[in-house]
């Protein structure tokens, strides 16, 4: 460090001074800290403007001299300050005038006197034919001295707190990091191509171009990437270093069970069983996530969990994210499971179970479930049900329920494979890749608007010949509430209700009482109706063997791994079926995107698509899947260096590289990150 005590310049001195001060404000250890203070983003400050070029679209850079400065004092304290600049001529064309207003900062009208120098960025406005900017960022410019720190190059714009200026920070920084830049030490071996850790810091405070920036963030993102991947190893460790007794088997349930069951389970439903199997004999938890496309099967594979664990304990418990789920799963498992020798409960925020009697006990609920305190006594296993519906934090509040009990998790969003292990690295995978047999075929066809009516028409046809369709019109807006979406479910409901028959066609949307709700899937199950007019609440896990139609309205506001869901819902029985996607824009790249499910049905390559489309928060929902929230990472784009990170994470763990200060402190802040979370 160049503060070694003896001969330091005043100027060096004074500089360290400001910046011990700056740190210490900031909550940092000391100045050398500054230089891991990194800017949350950059403006190019660089593009040169002049006003021959018009009004510019976004905010702009440019240099020009004083003419005339002037103090406007209205009634009350209230003033303004009026620069005028000549922006120098292009050519042999006369100089234009530009004009800089402050308001209600008196003393900058001594700021700049006239024939003053002025490099100035904001934006630009047009008041009474003058381009004019209110409260520009501006540095006086005395030629041959003066570094640009704040304009004229690619400006750092840096997180602040109360009682700092963005100008305070970023010339501290520069100085200090000029005069004295303190020693980065590397965390890990560098990726070839990117720069090391200091140089990475370096050039992110002060860059020469944009390129340079993402040379720099891409390092960053590299560091970001390997602290959530080894703090995902270091738990997975810590994890399997647990020890549980496990009680012995005081009955049997599985097989008898297994020679009840109506059809014969897939090579993949037993092969997932047998894993399951294998975990409860571990003396540690289970830890498992189970992926399986949907109307794989999962449902069966749960079942089997929750059997084998009540057979050496006495209560497990399924969570699933609705009511509608809820009563589903209770109403199957109930026939599916030999009830004579154990109870089945539910559990949501109209339902609420009494003590346990003497029968084993399977508990199924939504949030409700972990929302009280109150503990699920002798709790031995937790299964998640559509677990991408719930955060990190929802899981973990469920475990609590329990101590230390097993966990098996469902999905049917199957995760790209890279961004898998930030998302699922400490679970083990098993997979359900195969379909169950004897389902109808389902072809799915994509149409515009203006088929509607025929659609409607031939609807009335497909129910005159016993099929049982959905017809999906998704939310329109953003907002969970929003009346728009109940409008215009309704207007269809009513439309479809007067060409088919009201008896025939009902409506299910999220703001219906449960008890609504379930009274009519019930009668759609039964077939007592035969068209169900529904928003996107059906998305999840409901299962009514028997609906083979499905007509999706407005299908290109939907992302394709959701319409995936949707249109898993039917062809789960025997009869052949369609799945009609109407888009309603005709913009081609939507178009493009629903054919793309015309022509696949593999939920894994759909995801894929749908991940290199959107990005991982879109397909994951970004607040519900208790994703890390990355800072310098973005994907896809950095996909390969999620490989690289991964393979990294793991040498670190295998000790080949020895320092750990480094990957201490990235582990902190992706554990931070998830604390955010
Ligand atoms: P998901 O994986 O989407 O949750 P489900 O568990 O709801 O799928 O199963 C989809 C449908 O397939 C259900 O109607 C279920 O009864 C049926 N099913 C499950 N396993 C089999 C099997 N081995 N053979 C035939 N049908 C099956
Ligand atoms: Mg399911």
């Amino acid at each position: 460090m160049a503060n070694d005590g003896l001969a330091v310049a005043p100027e060096t001195a004074r500089q360290l001074r400001a910046a011990t001060a700056l740190a210490e404000k900031l909550g940092l250890s000391g100045p050398e800290a500054l230089a891991g203070y990194l800017p949350r983003r950059h403006e190019d400050r660089r593009q040169g403007w002049h006003p021959s070029d018009g009004l510019p679209m976004g905010p702009v850079h440019f240099q020009g001299v004083v003419t005339q400065s002037k103090l406007n004092r209205w009634r009350g304290r209230r003033c303004s300050v009026e620069v005028n600049l000549e922006v120098a001529g292009k050519g042999l064309s006369a100089g234009e005038r530009v004009r800089l207003v402050y308001y209600n900062l008196p003393f900058l009208a001594r700021a700049f006197p006239e024939g003053k120098r002025v490099a100035a960025y904001g934006r630009v406005e047009e008041k009474k034919g003058i381009f004019t900017l209110a409260h520009p960022e501006t540095e006086s410019i005395e030629l041959g001295k003066e570094e640009g720190i704040h304009l004229d190059r690619v400006v750092p714009i840096y997180p602040l707190i109360t009682g700092l200026t963005q100008r305070r920070v970023r010339s501290t920084i520069y100085y200090y990091l000029k005069s004295s830049p303190p020693v980065v030490p590397e965390c890990f071996p560098t990726l070839e191509g990117l720069p090391t850790r200091e140089e990475a810091w370096r050039i992110f405070h002060f860059p020469e171009s944009l390129a340079e920036v993402e040379k720099a963030r891409r390092r960053l993102a590299y560091e970001e990437l390997v602290g959530i991947a080894f703090s995902l190893r270091v738990r997975r460790a810590a994890r399997e270093a647990i020890r549980v007794e496990r009680p012995p088997k005081v009955r049997d349930l599985v097989e008898p069970w297994r020679k009840t069951l109506p059809w014969k389970m897939t090579g993949d439903q037993i092969k997932v069983c047998a894993e399951v199997d294998e975990d409860l004999r571990l003396m540690r938890p289970m830890h498992r996530l189970l992926q399986g496309d949907v109307g794989s099967g999962k449902t069966l594979v749960a079942a089997h969990a929750l059997l084998r664990a009540l057979e050496h304990g006495s209560h497990v418990a399924l969570m699933a994210p609705t009511t509608l789920l809820v009563e589903q799963h209770a109403t199957s498992l109930r026939k599916m499971l030999p009830t004579k020798h154990l109870e089945i409960v539910t559990w949501t925020s109209t339902s609420k179970p009494g003590p346990a009697g003497l029968f084993p006990r399977i508990t199924i609920g939504t949030h409700a479930l972990f929302a009280e305190k109150a503990r699920l006594s002798r709790l031995s296993l937790c299964v998640i049900d559509e677990q991408q519906r719930f955060g990190v934090k929802q899981r973990a509040a469920f475990l609590a329920k329990g101590e230390r009990p097993d966990l098996l998790v469902l999905t049917a969003t199957p995760i790209p494979r890279t961004y898998h292990l930030f998302t699922h690295g400490d679970l083990d995978v098993s997979l359900l890749k195969e379909m169950p047999p004897g389902r109808g075929k389902v072809r799915t066809l994509v149409r515009d608007g203006s088929a509607v009516e025929k659609i409607w028409a031939h609807l009335k046809d497909r129910v005159e010949q016993g099929d049982r369709v959905y017809v999906v019109v998704p939310r329109l807006g953003d907002g969970v509430e929003d009346p728009a979406e109940e409008a215009s479910v309704r207007r269809t409901h009513e439309q479809l209700s007067a060409q088919i028959g009201a008896k025939r066609v009902a409506l299910l949307h999220g703001k219906m009482k449960e008890a609504e709700k379930l009274e009519v899937l019930e009668q759609f199950r039964q077939g007592k109706i035969s068209v169900l007019v529904a928003t996107t609440v059906v998305e999840v896990g409901v299962d009514v063997p028997e609906a083979n139609w499905m007509v999706i309205d407005y299908a290109d506001r939907l992302g394709l791994s959701q319409l995936h869901q949707l249109r898993g819902r039917i062809g789960r029985g025997g009869r052949n079926g369609k799945c009609v996607l109407i888009h309603r824009t005709g913009q081609p790249d939507a178009v493009a995107r629903l054919e793309f499910l015309e022509k696949n049905q593999d939920g894994f390559l759909i995801a894929e698509e749908d991940y290199r489309i959107r990005g991982p928060g879109d397909i994951l929902g970004a607040d519900q899947s208790g994703l890390p929230r990355f800072r310098h990472t973005h994907l896809p784009e950095d996909d390969s260096l999620a490989e690289n990170a991964k393979a990294e994470a793991q040498r670190q763990m295998e000790g080949e590289w020895r320092d750990w200060t480094g990957l201490v402190e990235a582990e902190k802040r992706a554990r931070a990150d998830f604390a955010a979370n």
